[in-house]
């Protein structure tokens, strides 16, 4: 499954079928452990997140540093191909348009995924590093 740089768009019968999810959308959270830098610092997510048939959609809020709480607006925009799902966490900020890519495994009652994430470099062009990224886990809670 490849993902997009561009954001895509759902297309009608996505839409759709998202409508119509015998499943409404569900509420994750989780944390996104940054493995790739000395830190270990972690993000947490929470999202609504919405799947049905291939369409995965959501959006929610991500704490991008524990230690001054802020939070920054996401949109999640993937695809679901069996119990494997890639998706975009793109940021509503015009500091880090970047968006993490993200693939995970959901397990059968679709209530937990765990995958790898992975960012571009935010440090500027003169720096020439593939970013970063690490491991995250998403559990859906009660509403
Ligand atoms: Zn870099």
């Amino acid at each position: 499954m490849k993902l997009s740089p561009l954001k895509p768009q759902l297309t009608q019968v996505h839409k759709l079928w998202l409508d119509l999810a015998p499943q409404p959308r569900g509420h994750w959270e989780g944390s996104f452990l940054h493995t790739s830098s000395a830190t270990n610092e972690s993000y947490f997510l929470r999202a609504a997140i919405g799947m049905a048939g291939e369409a995965f959609e959501g959006e929610g809020r991500l704490s991008l540093n524990a230690k001054d709480g802020r939070l920054v607006e996401v949109d999640l925009s993937g695809a679901v191909e069996g119990r494997e799902v890639s998706f975009t966490v793109w940021i509503r900020t015009k500091k880090q348009p970047e968006p993490f890519t993200c693939t995970a495994t959901l397990d059968p009652r679709t209530n937990l995924m765990r995958g790898t994430w992975r960012h571009p470099c935010y440090n500027g062009d003169d720096c020439h590093c593939e970013g970063g990224g690490g491991i995250f886990e998403l559990r859906r809670i009660r509403d």
